[in-house]
């Protein structure tokens, strides 16, 4: 990974990888004009190194030129064509290889063809190491291209962002990464996450996500799923991984539009937390943040037993129940923290006091973690 000005890049395309590719590249030009002397114009400044390594491995007799305008202003095209200065050498009648480094909507490119063709250059045939095919919206042919690539920002192997990058000997794209505020609420039973992140999804927009919930669900409605949930749930233990796992990817991916989610009561093991972040990784997010909520163990046993009063949940109304969901939480879930804290992502939330003060302390977090 690396920083150009303002912007994180990620490895994209290997030495090796180009080296492929411009290999093949030249196999193709040198069978299509054995016979001939072409004359290559490489298209600065982005072009010198792909342009470089090219014509090393061709065979032809030939020459090479360069020609140069100043058409790219930071990320975009500004689509302007400058003046073409460059070109010493008439073309007529000539066999052009036009050399690029990128194509992406085609249209610079487009100018330059027209402008040989009014020279009357005998072929012009373009060779480019990669092009974007979702932007390239002109009539002509790319006769040699070496990769298609998705409509990205690269850089490296003398492609630059705000002219900085172009010496790379690798290509690297930009890191998008999808702009989700993902959230885990976590702690222990009885801590309140239920509670705060009502108030959280609120504030910032986010879907709430309670494995806790979607199961009482099912086992409102008799679902087979509920079935076997129960059975778990009634005792304090945990519901096995693999069908909370399945359970929670689908409820991920009934809500593509959401804005991030705040994860309630998963994940409760390693393996859960693992997997959501593949889960994440696939949608190019990631969790920002955990927030633990902390409680002492008395404070929780008393919290359930209040709440039993109201909830009508079996497993908060039995104190054994309630010390087997302790103990489960301390033995599986509790590791858990240290996931992310490897991360860098664990932050302790003082769970004692008012429900307002607790949730002033997690929008503080929240806020200042960005
Ligand atoms: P909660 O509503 O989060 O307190 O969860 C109630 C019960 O649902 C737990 O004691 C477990 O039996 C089950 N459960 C909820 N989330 C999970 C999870 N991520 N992994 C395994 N079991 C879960």
């Amino acid at each position: 990974m690396i920083k150009i000005h303002d912007k994180i890049f990620v490895p994209y395309l290997s030495e090796g990888e180009i080296d492929g590719i411009v290999n093949r590249i030249a196999n193709q030009i040198n069978a299509d004009y054995k016979g001939k002397q072409p004359l290559f114009i490489g298209i600065m400044n982005g072009s010198f190194m792909f342009a470089s390594d090219l014509m090393k491995k061709i065979e032809l007799t030939c020459e090479i030129s360069f020609v140069k305008f100043a058409s790219y202003v930071r990320m975009e095209s500004s689509g302007e064509l400058t003046n073409l200065v460059g070109l010493q050498q008439s073309i007529k009648d000539r066999h052009v290889v036009i050399v690029e480094d990128i194509i992406d909507t085609g249209q610079t490119l487009e100018k330059v063809i027209h402008m040989m063709e009014k020279q009357g250059a005998a072929s012009i045939r373009i060779a480019t190491l990669l092009l974007k095919p979702d932007v390239f919206n002109k009539n002509y042919d790319v006769d040699y291209v070496g990769k298609d690539i998705p409509n990205k920002f690269v850089v490296g192997y003398g492609l630059d962002y705000d002219q900085l990058g172009r010496n790379l000997s690798e290509i690297y794209q930009i890191e998008e990464k999808n702009n989700m505020l993902n959230i885990v609420l976590f702690g222990p039973p009885g801590a309140g996450k239920g509670t705060q992140a009502e108030r959280i999804v609120e504030k910032y927009q986010l879907f709430h996500l309670s494995t806790g919930d979607v199961f009482r669900y099912n086992i409102k409605n008799e679902t087979e799923l509920g079935k076997l949930a129960k059975s778990y749930m009634d005792k304090g233990q945990l519901v096995p991984d693999e069908v909370t796992i399945k359970l929670l990817i689908s409820e991920v991916e009934k809500h593509p539009e959401a804005k991030g989610f705040i994860f309630d009561g998963f994940p409760r093991t390693k393996p859960q937390a693992a997997a959501l972040d593949e889960i994440l990784a696939e949608r190019e997010t990631e969790i920002r943040m955990m927030l633990g909520l902390d409680v002492t163990e008395a404070e929780l046993k008393s919290r359930l037993l209040e709440r039993a009063k109201t909830s009508g949940r079996a497993d908060d109304a039995n104190p054994e129940i309630i010390q087997n969901r302790i103990d489960v939480y301390k033995e599986e879930t509790a590791p858990v923290k240290a996931f992310y804290a490897a991360q860098n992502k664990f932050i302790k939330i003082d769970g004692l006091g008012s429900i307002d003060e607790i949730t002033a302390r997690l929008f503080e977090a929240i806020d200042s973690a960005g």
